[in-house]
Order: structure tokens, then sequence, then C-alpha cells
């Protein structure tokens, strides 16, 4: 009876019906009652108004220009990788020179928690000395936990944490998150990612939700909720910057930052509502569309800045610019002739706080901009009061110098327990055909695929580096799947084949594909060792990106992985395929011909253990597709496809499998 929930869940959504969905989860039932909770803004636990105002009144406009200028963690810093310290003259041009407001980032790789303390305490300590002694807001991707600090615990990426429709957990989840990142000194996360991922070729669709607006509303204020806690300055959680608002998951060409055309019903009905109910929640901080939506970059349109985001939706909270993107709208849009233009139409249209994040060149223009009356004040006003807020509510005022006592709260041994619970619960069972799995503990297994032994396609991108993709910096006692299976079978009934690898070009990660290359090991060595096997365990998938280095031309699985899977077919063996990817890679040649079919998504660093319980029957599968897995390359989602619903009632949620197996087992 093992695996009854998966089961009926797949059968009766392929027999069309739309099942209720969390009803037999034990866990949590009622998704609307979750959203009337947790989607409440808490109650103000200060008010700060009068002190903010009181501290416009001093400011000069050089003061208030820095407050809204954000500069990467490079502009203070020298030395590189683990030698990264502060540069003090650097340091002083920044906070003492400029008042700069806000730093971000990590130089390339995820540095200790004594490390960070001794980057944020100078930084802080600086602010100090300037005239109004007013605290710097550091802010850094949070993604899938605090995965720029060494030791942390990583939770699945954001589609897989959608899989478990349970946002008790994803709420959990994003509390430990946040603990981890505020023990680090750490106030603000560039996360969640709201976006609904509706194109599967985007390289980032793992980082979202899924397609449906509903389930992403849900796990979208979970997150929040998570991460801001109901006391945004109780020294455990930090502020959310909900992203990329809005209509950046939806590029036509499926291309990183390229156009998307989306009318605006489409776009308040599909894109908008998780940022609705995010807000709603209380976040804090809402960062922007890199890309362009209906010809209009994201940067300089007024009416989803200012029109829709705050004047509409009452969202109070300040407004930052993604990764250089003002400069972007004279170097990449060509809106501008140049960068002041581009300044000034950007903090007209609703910009808080530009990510520079490389240069001075934001706070020499808008300071002149206003001194000029191309800007009013009365704009700088509006954007300084809502950054002072969150800086009052996350109470730096009151102390920005890192606490240590708050590291009592980071890398305790439950939250790795729950971070395993995630990824087991996160994994989505497809096919079944004849009972394949469970697999049994006495059977000789073979497991080959590129994915197999990595950690790396284990956690995608956003993990101690930005790509994900410097395997030395990877905990080493976490096993990958080969590994897990071998723990739970003992080396003698498990061999292990590598078959094909995927490696990355050398040198820092380009825009032009392919970044990941797939690459023969020993395909004939694992048809040979599948011939003396009972069953194969063949894990295929992807690499690790993240942003413009992911795109890819084609979402079929690349050709040379397609062909270790024939060959392991052609054997007549049972095969199990296990995917562990962060978009559907289009697996038709196939799909019919395997026996089981497991999708893993990204489930990080638990995520080899995870499917191993899930392989041998040690775990009941019960996640739910959250995208609709295509059965062709040519697949391109509908502008209406599903609309909002509930979990509890019979959801219209409509993601399926293409593939509609009717053989999958009811039990
Ligand atoms: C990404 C954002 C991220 C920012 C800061 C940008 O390239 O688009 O999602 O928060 O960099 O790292």
């Amino acid at each position: 009876m093992r695996f009854v929930t998966g089961f009926l869940y797949i059968a009766q959504l392929f027999a069309g019906s739309l099942a209720p969905i969390a009803q037999d989860r034990g866990r949590f039932t009622d998704s609307a009652a979750f959203l009337d909770i947790a989607g409440r803004r808490p109650r103000p636990t200060r008010n700060d108004e009068a002190k903010i105002e009181a501290l416009l009144r001093q400011m000069t406009v050089e003061e208030k220009v820095g407050q809204m200028t954000q500069l990467t963690i490079d502009m203070v810093t020298k030395g590189k990788d683990q030698n990264v310290e502060i540069d003090p003259s650097k340091l002083e041009k920044a906070i003492i020179k400029y008042g700069v407001g806000s730093i971000l980032n990590v130089t390339n790789q995820a540095l200790t928690l004594d490390h960070w303390y001794r980057i944020i305490r100078p930084i802080q300590e600086a602010a100090q000395r300037t005239r109004l002694k007013i605290p710097v807001i550091y802010g850094i991707d949070s993604i899938h936990g605090a995965n720029y600090i060494q030791g942390s615990t990583l939770f699945p990426q954001s589609l897989g944490m959608a899989a478990t429709w349970d946002p008790a957990l994803m709420q959990k989840a994003a509390e430990i998150s946040a603990m981890e990142t505020r023990a680090a000194g750490i106030t603000w996360s560039f996360s969640p990612v709201l976006d609904v991922g509706r194109q599967p070729m985007w390289p980032r669709l793992w980082e979202t939700f899924g397609e449906d607006p509903y389930l992403a509303s849900v796990m979208g204020t979970a997150f929040v909720r998570g991460l801001e806690g109901d006391d945004v300055g109780s020294g455990k959680h930090v502020a959310t910057s909900l992203k990329h608002y809005v209509g950046y998951s939806f590029p036509l060409s499926g291309r990183d930052r390229t156009p998307a055309i989306i009318p605006e019903h489409t776009l308040r009905e599909v894109f908008l509502p998780p940022f609705a109910s995010a807000v709603k929640a209380g976040a804090r901080t809402v960062m922007v569309n890199s890309a362009n939506v209906n010809g209009v970059p994201g940067h300089i349109n007024k009416h989803l800045l200012t029109d829709l985001l705050k004047n509409e939706l009452g969202f109070d909270g300040f407004v930052v610019s993604d990764w250089e993107d003002i400069k972007k709208l004279v170097s990449y849009w060509h809106v501008t002739a140049d960068e002041k233009e581009a300044t000034r139409l950007a903090v007209m249209a609703g910009i808080d706080m530009s990510m520079v994040p490389l240069s001075y060149s934001f706070s020499d223009d808008l300071v002149d901009l206003v001194k000029t009356g191309n800007v009013p004040l009365s704009r700088i006003d509006d954007a300084v009061r809502r950054i002072l807020r969150v800086k009052f509510e996350l109470g730096l005022f009151d102390s920005a110098i890192p606490d240590m006592a708050v590291r009592g709260g980071f890398g305790r041994p439950e939250y790795s327990a729950t971070a395993l619970r995630a990824a087991r619960e996160s994994i989505t069972l497809f096919k079944n055909k004849n009972s394949i799995l469970p697999l049994s503990k006495d059977k000789k297994v073979l497991v080959t695929g590129p994915t197999a032994d990595s950690l790396i396609s284990l956690n995608n991108g956003w993990t101690y580096v930005w790509q994900g993709s410097e395997e030395s910096l990877y905990p080493r006692d976490k096993p990958t799947l080969q590994a897990a299976i071998s723990q739970k079978l003992g080396p003698a009934n498990l061999a292990f084949v590598q078959g094909t690898k995927i490696v990355r070009k050398p040198g820092s990660p380009s825009n032009n594909n392919p970044t990941n290359i797939d690459q023969e090991v020993d395909i004939d060595a694992a048809v040979a060792t599948a011939r003396r096997s009972d069953v194969v365990v063949l894990a295929l998938g992807e690499g690790s990106y993240c942003e413009s280095p992911g795109n890819i031309d084609d979402l079929t699985l690349p050709e040379i992985q397609l062909k270790l899977a024939e060959a392991i077919i052609a054997t007549g063996k049972p095969v199990v395929l296990v995917l562990i990817e962060g978009r559907p890679r289009v697996i038709s040649r196939i799909a019919d011909k395997v026996d089981g079919i497991v999708m893993a998504y990204n489930p990080s660093n638990e995520g080899g253990r995870a499917i191993a319980d899930v392989l041998f029957g040690d775990f009941n599968p019960e996640g739910k597709l959250p995208i609709t897995y295509p059965r062709t390359a040519g697949y391109f989602s509908t502008y209406d496809a599903p609309t909002f619903g509930k979990f509890q009632n019979g959801s219209p949620f409509s993601p399926q499998f293409e593939f509609g197996f009717g053989e999958v087992d009811r039990c």
C-alpha cells in the first residue's frame, strides 16, 4: 500500500479530475486559512514616523541620495575568495564621503560567519562616524537558505518547495534561512522570487514556485512570513525583497532578461497575484524586473511601479532596482542617450534605491538632477522615507553592529532534518509501471547518469557561488544520490558507473550557449554493468546555472544523455529515471520506455538521501507538479491556463505531466 497518495493524485490528474489537494496530508489542509493568518500584515511593534521626519529635515540632498544608493561589496573591500577584507580607504569613500545607504552581495563565494562579522562590523562602524549616524542595510541573496554563509542549512530550490504544497514547511524553512542570515549580521534578503513560471526554457524557472498564481501566492506569502516573522526587528528575522516585479518570467524568447508581451488583464490575473499577496502580508521591499514588458523596461515603468504597486496595492516599503539596471537602460535597452536621463526616468517611475552597484554615477547624477530641479525633492523624500522606515523596523537604529547572541541560531542539527523533510516532500512520482517502485533493497542496482554523483546538480545556482558551480565549496558530509543509495544498500549491491557527465566551460560564466556541456564518459561500461544488474537507476537532468548563463536553445534533454538512456533501455533491464533539473527538459524519446520516473527538481544537500528514501520505499512520494511537464519542446504555456483556486476544495490548478501514462498504478 505504499505510495497510495502519489498514485491517486497522479491517476486523478491524468483522468482529468482536479483532485482536492491537501486533505490527505494531515499537516495543513486549508490554504485559505493559512493565507488568512500568514497573509495578514503583523501589527506594528513601533512607530518611528516622527523620527523619520526629523531626520529628513536635517538631511542634505547628498545625504538623501546616499541613502538611495546601493553598492556591491567590492566597492568597500579588497582581495578575493576567502581573502576578502574591508579596504579602509574604499570604505571611507563609500560610507563617509558618499553616505551610501546600502551594500550588497559577496565578492564571489560564501564566507564563514566570523568572516561576515569582519565585513559587516566595520561597515556599520563607519556609518556611526557619519554626521547623522544612519546605519547601512546590507542585502544578500539568501535564495534557498543562507546560501552565502558557509555551514548554513540549504533547502530545495523554490520549484521543489512548491511541489511540497506545504506552506507551513515553506514558512519554517524561511524562518531558518532568516535566522542564519541574520546571524551573520545581514538584515535583508533578496527573496522570495515571486515570478510566475510560465516559460519552461527560462533559466530562472527553478527559482519560482511554478506556473500557478495561487500556489505561488500561498508559498510566497509563507516565505515572507518566515523571513520577516511577526516582528522583523526581533533579531531573528530579515527584510524580504519580492522579485522581480513584474512579468520578468515570461520572456517570449525563453532567454533571461528579454522582452515579454503581457496584456494588462493577464498581468493582473497571472503575474501580479503573488506580489499582491506578499505586499498585503507586509513585505518590506520589492526588486524590479530587469527586462521589458510591452516594450517598456521594468525600471522606467511608472504605471507598474508607482500607480499599481505603491498606489493601488498600497506598498509602503521601498523599491530597489536590480543589478546595474539603470545603466542598462542606456547600454542594453537604449531608451535614453545617457545615464543621467536614465536615472531621472527610473527615479520618477518609482525606483527608491539603485543597485548601481559598481560606481558612484547614480549618486553624482541624482544629486545634480535634484539641484537643477529635474527631480523634485518630494520624490527623493518619499524614497528616503521608505528606506529609513525599513531601517527603523529592522532595529538597525537601535543596534546595527551584528549581535553575537544570534549566532546560537545558526547551523542547528534540527535544521537539517527540516531540509531533509522538505526534500522528501518535494519529490514527485510521474510513472510507476508494474509497481517497479519501491525498489527492493536486496536487488543488484546500477546507478548511472550525469546527475547521479553531483551535489552541484542537486543544488543548482545560488549555492556558495552565484552559479552554484564550485565543487570545492560543497560540504563533504552530504551524500550525492549514488552515495546515498550506497549507504542504504551497502556497496555489494550497488554499482555506480558515471555514463556521461556535465562540465562547465572554463572561465567565468558567459551569456552564450552552452555554459554546461554534456560529455560522454563510459556509456559502454554502464551498459555492460546494466546487463549484470537487476535494475537501473538512471539519473539525468541538468548541471547548475543561474540567470543568463543558463540560457538554452532547446528544452530537449541533451543528446548525449538521451544516448546513454537509450543504450541502457536497450539492455531490457527495468529502468527508473530520476530527473534532477531546474526546468522540465523534454524526455519524449525515453519516457514511454522506462518503467519509473521520479522528478526531484533541485532538492539541495539532503536531496541524495531524500531521493534514495523514495526509491527504496522509506518515504512515500507525495510531491505534486507545480509546472506543466511538456511532451514536446515546442510547448508554450498559454496565458489563460490556471486561474485562482483553493487547495481545499478542488483547485482549478492544472499543471500536468503531459504524457498521461495509462499504466499509473492505483495500488
Ligand atoms: C539578479 C537578482 C539578484 C541580484 C543581486 C541580479 O543579477 O537578477 O535576482 O538579487 O542580482 O545579486
